[in-house]
C-alpha cells in the first residue's frame, strides 16, 4: 500500500457531540492558526476567515506557529510548506503527532508528489498557491468536518466504551485493562470509528513518527486488543480487517 493512503477520517455525524465544556456560544466559533510568512498574504487570510466566523490566530514562522499552536491548541492550522526555520513539512509532521487538529498545507507547488508527501506527512488536504479564498474556505469546513473533536472523552463503539479521562475500557458493564499501547490504538480506532485506517497511519498515531519496528506491530497489537474485546477473537464484530487497507473500528 502506499503511504498515506488510508487516512480516512470519520463522517460528519461522529462529530455532532459539543464539547462538554461549551457552554457558551463563543467557544464554538473554530479557532484557525494561520502559519504563513508573506504578511499581505496573512493579513488577507485573517480578515477573510475572520469575517467567515472563525477565531484567528496567526504566526509568521515555523518555530513561532509551534509555539502557538501548543499554547493555543487551535482546531485547524493553515500552514505555509515554505517557511523560514522549521519548515511547514517538519512543523506538520510535529502538530500531527502532538494534536488531532486538522491541517491544510499550502504549497506553491501543484502534483502528485506534493500531494502524497503532504499528506504522509500528516496533513489533511492542501491547496495549491494561488488558490481563491472562497476555495480555502469550503476546504477548511470540510476538514473540520471531518476532524473528531478533540476534547471528546467518552468514545462507545457498539458494547464498547472507553472513557478517555479515567483511561478505563469497559465490554458492556465490565471493565478491561489494556495496556498502554492497547489503550491508545483502540483510542485512534474509536475517534475514526467506521473509517479505515491504514497499518502507516496507525503506527504514526499510536508509537510515533520515529518508529522504527515493522508495521506488522500494529497487527500484534490488533490480536491482543481482539482478545479482549470480541466475543469470538476469530470472527471479530468490532474491529474489523479491511484487506489489503487496514482496520476499522464499528
Ligand atoms: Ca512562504
Amino acid at each position: 500500500m502506499r503511504p498515506g493512503q488510508g487516512c480516512h477520517r470519520a463522517p460528519a455525524a461522529h462529530t455532532a457531540a459539543r464539547r462538554p465544556e461549551d457552554g457558551n456560544a463563543t467557544l464554538d466559533m473554530p479557532k484557525v492558526l494561520i502559519v504563513e510568512d508573506e504578511t499581505i498574504l496573512l493579513d488577507l487570510l485573517a480578515k477573510h476567515l475572520e469575517s467567515e466566523g472563525y477565531s484567528v490566530i496567526t504566526a509568521t514562522s515555523g518555530d513561532e506557529g509551534l509555539e502557538v499552536a501548543r499554547r493555543e491548541q487551535p482546531d485547524i492550522c493553515v500552514l505555509d510548506v515554505m517557511l523560514p526555520g522549521l519548515d511547514g513539512l517538519s512543523l506538520c509532521r510535529i502538530l500531527r503527532r502532538e494534536s488531532d487538529m486538522a491541517i491544510i498545507l499550502l504549497t506553491a507547488r501543484a502534483g502528485e508528489i506534493d500531494r502524497v508527501i503532504g499528506l504522509d506527512n500528516g496533513a489533511d488536504d492542501y491547496v495549491v498557491k494561488p488558490f481563491s479564498l472562497p476555495e480555502l474556505t469550503a476546504r477548511i469546513r470540510a476538514a473540520l468536518r471531518r476532524t473528531p473533536k478533540r476534547m471528546e472523552s467518552q468514545l462507545h463503539a457498539g458494547d464498547v466504551h472507553l472513557d478517555m479521562v479515567s483511561r478505563r475500557v469497559y465490554l458492556g458493564d465490565k471493565e478491561i485493562k489494556l495496556s498502554h499501547k492497547e489503550f491508545e490504538l483502540l483510542a485512534t480506532l474509536m475517534r475514526n470509528k467506521g473509517a479505515v485506517l491504514s497499518r502507516e497511519f496507525l503506527i504514526t498515531q499510536v508509537w510515533g513518527y520515529d518508529f522504527e519496528g515493522d508495521v506488522r506491530t500494529v497487527d500484534v497489537h490488533v490480536r491482543w486488543l481482539r482478545e479482549k474485546i470480541e466475543k469470538d477473537p476469530s470472527r471479530p464484530e468490532h474491529l474489523q480487517t479491511v484487506r489489503g487497507v487496514g482496520y476499522r473500528i464499528d
